[in-house]
This record gives C-alpha cells, structure tokens and sequence, in this order.
C-alpha cells in the first residue's frame, strides 16, 4: 500500500474507533464497567444480550457503534416518553436520531422518512408495535442498517416483570437481517428471564455479558416508620437535590405532597388518577428541577430517565425485593452519592399478607408469601443491606459494604425471645383480638378501663413483663408481623400466624435488632457538589439559563461531575474546556463559549 493511503487508512481507523469517538463524542476519557465489552461485540457484528444496572451507561452501548458503523441503527424501545427523552439527550451529544412512532405528526413522519433515505440518520427509534409490521421491514431492507438494539428486552419473556406480547413478532425483523448485530439490553432480568430472552430473539450463549448489580452509590436505610411526615421532612431539611417519594395510594401522594412543600422548594403528587395534562405538566415539572420532591404512587418511574435524582423514599415497603431495587435504582444514575429510604410498617406486612390470602390465586401464593418474606429479611436485617441485596440478585457480595445504615451504625442485637413469648401468650390469653397498645397494658398490669372492664387484671399475663421487656414490646410486634408470627386485624387486633407456635415452644429465637437512636450522619460524604462555591454556583446558573432557552432538562447540557470538573479546573478557553469529562464536540461547540466566559468571569 502507498504512503499516502496507508496514512488515510491509519487516520480513519484512528478517528472512528470507538476509543476516539467515546473521548470526541461523549467526551469520556474512558469506558465504565461492561461497556467496552459489549461496543466490542456490537463492533465485531455479532449478536449480545447485555444487563446492565440503571446508571452503567447503557444507551452509550448502541449510540456509539451506531456513530462507529456505516447506516442508521434501529432502537427498539417500549416507551414513546423515553424514546423522546433519548432523542433530546443523543442531539445534544450531536447524533442525528429521530423516531417514529403514532404519535410522531405526519409531517415529522415524512421528513424522517427523507432523513432516514439520504442516509441522514444515526438512530431511528421505533416503537415495536411499529417495527413488527411488515411495512416497516420493507423500509428497513431498504436501509443500511448498523445494528438493530431491543431495549427493555426484559418485556420479550413472559418470565419477565412485564411481558410485552409485541416483542414476541420482532423476530421476523431480526431474523430478515442475519448479519447485522442485534443487541438487547434490560436492566433486570434474572436467570430464568436472560435465557428466554437469548431463545426468543436468536442471541447465542455466549452473547450474554451481564454487569453487577450493586450500584455503590446509592446509600440504603430503613427505618421504622413513626410519624413519616415529619421522617420525611428531616430527612428533605437535610438532602438537597431533586427526589422521588413512593406512597402507596393516591390519596397519600396528595396530602403528603402538600405537607411536604415548602416556600424553598416544590413537592408535587403524581398518580393515576391524576388529569393526564396534569400529570404531564408535573412530570415535566420534576424532569427540568434541580431540587423538586416528586411524591408518586409507582405508576412514576417507568420511562423517566433523569439522572441527577438525588434521593428515593419510601414511605411504606415496595411489592418485592425486585421492585425495591428498581425503584431505588431512579436515585444516582449520574454515579453521584444518592440515597434511599425505606419508612416501613408492620401494618404494611399485615395487609399485603391479608392480601395475599384473600386476592392472590391458591397456586400463586407460595411465591407471594416468599416474596414478601425476602422483603422482610430485608427491612429487619441487622446486617449489610447491599450484601443482602445483591445476594438476592445471585451476585457476589462483601460482608460489608460500608454505605448503608447498617454498615455505617452497626445495630446491636438483643435476644427478645421471651419478650416475643410473653406477648404472644398475652394476645392467646386474651382471645387474639386486642392490639399492641392494650396487650401491652396487660403486660406491664397496669390498671386500666379497659383492662378492668374485660378482666384482663385476672390473667396470668398481667404484669409479668419487665421494665426492659417492655421496652420491646412494639418493635417485637413489629417483627413478629413482619415474619408473619401474627397477623393484625382491620382493627389492629393481633392473633397468631403460621410463626407463632415455633416462637411459644421455644424452638426459634426473636433476635431483634436495636438501630442506634440516632445514625452519624456524614454530611461531607453525602453531597457530592461544593457548598457555597461562587464559581460553581455561577456555572449552575448558567446551565439553568441554556436549559431553559432550549427547553430542555440541566442534565441534557452537561452532568454536576462535568460542571464540578469545570469549577475546579477552570478551563477558560475552549481547547483546555474540552479536557474536562463529559465535554464531547458538539457539547463544545454549543455550550463551550458559554461555559468558558463564567469561568473568565472569575478570574
Ligand atoms: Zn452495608
């Protein structure tokens, strides 16, 4: 080969690999985590399943081979909201990407049309409704294509948390285009829903690449619940940054949404039985805020894609294990420190446990009823919560991690099984109908109405508990309805569930663990953004002024880590701006001579 072509070729080769366009592009120095395994596969052509956490950089997996590869590459994606939010984000990277879906005006429709002809398209998303038709298949034969990704692939097995019948017809699509890469990505899928996924889209074994699921920067914490208003105030007095509440009715996300608000700062109620526009507007609210608190039934979440969530709380449990993980999985996905909160009850287990007796089908109850054991394992563990986690989800762990409440304030643990004993005997001896408070009256013998006017002064019970014991009372309940040990009543009345007997015989042990009254709180640790930086908060500004001259979010223009890069280097000039992390080209040219002139300001 001459010179002069081998040099073209050596340039090329240099400014399309996927190295330089991650660094030119993203303006990312490196790869994070799976990422560069699964661009690899993508750019060799072959064919990969790819499970990756929220927050590990998924979209980057198809975006960049897409820039990489000669034609347009088609995103399959469940969601008309997401896809638009992904548009928004791939055009301020400056991939040219469209979609087209029914909701897509007729004349969007043709120009991306037009577009996708003239080969002016890097990514055409496409619902899978649309990209099952033949029609479309006709169009996409029609394309050079790069590579077909089916995100959400989670929704193609019936295994999965929500089956989708139209992913099931992707096939025909797929299989028109043997040799382009198709890479579908989820970010929970377990064992059983990875190989559906693999058979039905025609993804070889060893296309599986599967990232961890710890997400190291969420902090977690359960607390009982007592009074979660004002938990919940306390703990927004102490935790800047926009963030999800979870609360399980309607009805609650209003009136907690209007005792939450503050002058300083909004909290708004999202669910389902919100107008529609209404709804919109509140979530468009939340996804252009830097600190607005969204208090929302778990109909919010799907589809929002907003990085820079700061925290989520719930202020009573999830439905499982899983949901748990993919609720709190909304916080942090910028790989700042975030948190979750857990506030729970032992009327929560009661009533999913009536729940589940009454509603849920005989054959489908077993599963439930371990569901909502490894749910209660969970908020009573004295141990690591993330080890506990991950465990669940087969991945290895640590004995500690050190970021959550457990690790950072080991509880201790006390031996409550003859405090458990004694309370169980006084709800048998009172016929298992009255309450914790009133059982706990009989404990202690004190002389009540109530008491006296049932002759419960005459039981064998009243009276025989400590000082101490009686300390534990409640939260010994507390555990015992969360084990299932008892089981309340729409009164409160308490009476004995399938644990109870083991505990009175003194077969099984209550180890209870007591949280420190008050955990250290490590402030330093908890915001990762400078307090009271001029510069900083100038550059904030900034971003705040060009997002919402654009109509778009803050994250779109660049995260706080580029912006907190920017403010402790401070670049003021464009070539030394484009050195900072998350500064790719098109970013430079749009944003940079902004950006540069605040920092100038400042020298
Ligand atoms: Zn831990």
């Amino acid at each position: 080969m001459r010179l002069a072509a081998r040099l073209r070729d050596d340039y090329r080769e240099a400014v399309t690999s996927p190295l330089s366009i991650l660094q030119r592009t993203f303006g990312f120095p490196s790869f994070r985590g799976v990422q560069e395994a699964v661009v690899d596969r993508v750019m060799a052509g072959r064919h990969s399943l790819a499970v990756m956490p929220t927050g590990a950089g998924k979209s980057l997996c198809y975006q960049l081979p897409a820039l990489a590869r000669e034609g347009t590459a088609l995103v399959v994606s469940p969601l008309i909201a997401l896809m638009h939010d992904q548009i928004r984000s791939a055009d301020a990277f400056g991939i040219r990407a469209a979609s087209l879906t029914s909701a897509d005006p007729e004349e969007e429709r043709q120009e991306t049309l037009a577009r996708l002809k003239r080969g002016e398209l890097d990514l055409l998303y496409v619902a899978p409704e649309r990209a099952s038709t033949p029609g479309f298949r006709e169009l996409a034969a029609r394309t050079p294509l790069s590579l077909i990704a089916v995100d959400e692939a989670h929704c193609v097995s019936e295994w999965g948390h929500d089956f989708r019948p139209d992913y099931r017809l992707l096939r025909p699509l797929l299989d028109a285009f043997p040799d382009v890469p198709r890479l579908a990505l989820t970010a929970t899928a377990d064992k059983a829903t990875r190989a559906d996924i693999l058979v039905q889209l025609g993804i070889p074994e060893d296309g599986l690449i599967v990232a961890g699921f710890d997400r190291p920067n969420i902090r977690y914490h359960v607390r009982p619940r007592d009074g979660v208003g004002q938990q919940l105030k306390a703990l927004l007095a102490e935790q800047p940054g926009p963030g999800i509440v979870y609360v399980t009715s309607r009805d609650k996300a209003e009136k907690l949404a209007e005792q939450l608000a503050t002058p300083g700062r909004r909290a708004l109620p999202y669910h389902a039985g919100l107008d529609p526009r209404v709804r919109a507007r509140n979530q468009a609210a939340f996804v252009a805020s830097e600190d607005m608190v969204m208090v929302a039934t778990v109909a919010f979440g799907m589809g929002i894609d907003k990085p820079d969530v700061r925290f989520v709380a719930h202020a009573g449990i999830p439905k499982s294990v899983e949901a748990y993980y993919q609720e709190t999985g909304r916080a942090g996905r910028d790989g700042d420190p975030a948190e979750a909160w857990l506030f729970w009850g032992a009327e929560d287990f009661a009533r999913a446990r009536s729940r589940l007796e009454s509603e849920v089908p005989e054959e489908r109850r077993g599963g439930e009823r371990q569901r909502l054991n490894a749910l209660a394992a969970l908020v009573e563990t004295g141990t690591c919560r993330r080890a506990l986690l991950l465990r669940h989800f087969g991945d290895d762990a640590p004995e500690h991690c050190g970021n959550c409440d457990n690790c950072l304030s080991p509880p201790t643990t006390v031996d409550a099984t003859q405090t458990a004993q004694k309370l169980l005997s006084a709800a048998f001896r009172t016929e298992m109908r009255f309450g914790v408070q009133h059982l706990t009256d009989v404990l202690a013998g004190r002389d009540t109405e109530k008491v006296r006017s049932f002759g419960h002064d005459r039981l064998s019970v009243f009276g025989i508990a400590s000082e101490e014991e009686l300390a534990l009372v409640k939260p010994v309940a507390r555990a015992l309805m969360a084990r299932d040990a008892l089981r309340a009543d729409a009164y409160g009345g308490l009476s004995f569930g399938p644990g109870a007997k083991s505990i009175l015989r003194g077969e099984q042990r209550l180890d209870l663990v007591v949280q420190p009254k008050r955990e250290r709180r490590r402030r330093a640790n908890r915001e990762a953004n400078p307090e009271g930086d001029p510069l900083f908060d100038a550059l904030r500004a900034c971003r705040r002024d060009l997002a919402a001259a654009q109509g778009v979010p803050p994250y779109v223009i660049f995260h706080d880590s580029t912006l907190r890069e920017i403010a402790a280097v401070k670049p003021t000039s464009l070539s030394a701006l484009s050195r900072v992390s998350g500064v790719g080209a098109a970013k430079l040219e749009k944003y940079g001579e902004a950006f540069a002139a605040v920092v100038r300001g400042f020298e």
